[in-house]
C-alpha cells in the first residue's frame, strides 16, 4: 500500500515552498489511495524547537492537510538510531573520524555538499567516539535511480562527497542517516520532497542498501525561489495562513502546474478536485521556480 510522508524540520514555520511540498506529497498519496504520514524532523536540537513544531501543526491543520496515523518525532527515536548504527558498525562499514572542518577544507576539494572527505581517518583504529564523528565508508560505484519528477539521476558518492558523517561529533545523528531509518520504520513507499534533497538521495539509497531495507520511490519537486534566493525556514521565511488557506492552495496548485478548479468551488471541493486531477507528470522537470509574483511583501 502507498505510504507517503511530509517531514518538516521545525526550524521555523512553513513557507510557501514547504507548503507546496506538503500539498504535493499529500496529493500524490491521496490520489493513489494511500496514507499520508507526518514526521517531525527534530533530531537537531541546535536548530529546531517545539514552538515551531506547534506552529507547523497549526498551519497544516488550517490548510486541511490532515495526516494519517500518529505523528512521529525523530527526537523519540534515539534507541532505533543507535540500534541501526550498531548494525552498520557490525558490518564494518563505519569508522571514527577526528578531522576538523578546517583540516578537511585544506585537504579536500569542494563537492556536492561541502568538501569531499578524502578518507583521512579510514585506517585509524585508535580513535574514541567521544567528541569525534562517525562516517560511513562509501564505494567507487554509481548509484542510479529514476526520480518520478526529475528523471534519471546518477551519482558516485565516493567521488562527489566521500565517506559522509552519520553521527556528528556532538553525537547528534545526521539527517542522511535518520531519514533512512525513519522511512524504513514508517514503511514509507513514496517520498515526495523538495529538489534541494535530490543530491542527498544517492547517499540515502546507499544506507538503505547497506541495511538491506526496501528503497522507496522518490520524486523531487522544484524548490521555490524568492528574489533569487531559496525560501528557507531557517532564514525566517514563513507564511501566515489566517483566512487565506483556500487562496494558498490555489497558488500552490498553480505553482505545481496542476489543472485549476473552477472559481466557485468550496474549499473542500477544491481539495477533492486537486486529488482527482493530480498529475505528477505535469510537474516541471526543473530544480527551482521563481515565485516573486506570488509573494506580497
Ligand atoms: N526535514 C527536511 C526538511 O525540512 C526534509 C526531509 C525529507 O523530506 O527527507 O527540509
Amino acid at each position: 500500500m502507498y505510504k507517503g510522508r511530509f517531514a518538516p524540520s521545525p526550524s521555523g514555520p512553513l513557507h510557501l515552498g514547504s507548503i507546496s511540498t506538503a500539498i504535493a506529497s499529500y496529493l500524490d498519496a491521496k490520489s493513489n489511495q494511500g496514507l499520508w504520514l507526518l514526521r517531525i524532523d527534530d533530531i537537531d536540537s541546535t536548530r529546531t524547537t517545539s514552538h515551531f513544531t506547534k506552529m507547523i501543526l497549526k498551519q497544516l491543520d488550517d490548510l486541511h492537510l490532515h495526516w494519517d496515523e500518529t505523528i512521529q518525532y525523530q527526537s523519540k527515536r534515539l534507541e532505533n538510531y543507535r540500534h541501526y548504527l550498531d548494525s552498520l558498525n557490525e558490518i564494518k562499514c563505519t569508522y571514527i573520524c577526528n578531522c576538523s572542518r578546517k583540516k578537511i577544507s585544506e585537504q579536500g576539494e569542494l563537492g556536492i555538499d561541502g568538501y569531499i572527505y578524502p578518507g583521512t581517518c579510514r585506517l585509524k583504529s585508535n580513535l574514541m567516539h567521544r567528541n569525534n564523528s562517525i562516517r560511513i565508508i562509501t564505494l567507487d560505484e554509481m548509484i542510479t535511480f529514476e526520480d518520478k519528477v526529475q528523471g534519471s539521476v546518477q551519482q558516485n558518492i565516493l567521488k562527489h562527497c566521500g565517506d559522509f558523517i552519520i553521527n556528528r561529533s556532538d553525537e547528534i545523528f545526521a539527517y542522511q542517516f535518520c531519514v533512512v531509518i525513519d522511512d524504513y520504520l514508517d514503511k514509507i513507499t513514496n517520498v515526495i520532497r523538495g529538489s534541494d534533497l535530490l543530491e542527498s538521495t544517492p547517499r540515502q539509497i546507499y544506507i538503505h542498501k547497506k541495511l538491506k531495507f526496501d528503497i522507496p520511490d522518490y520524486g523531487h519537486i522544484p524548490v521555490l525561489n524568492f528574489k533569487n534566493k531559496k525560501l528557507s525556514k531557517g532564514n525566517g521565511d514563513h507564511l501566515d495562513i489566517n483566512n487565506d488557506a483556500q487562496k494558498i492552495w490555489l497558488t500552490c496548485l498553480k505553482i505545481l502546474n496542476q489543472r485549476m478548479p473552477n472559481k466557485d468551488l468550496s474549499f473542500k471541493e477544491i481539495i477533492r478536485h486537486a486529488i482527482e486531477y493530480w498529475d505528477i507528470k505535469k510537474l516541471k522537470k526543473i530544480k527551482s521556480i521563481d515565485v516573486d509574483e506570488h509573494i506580497q511583501t
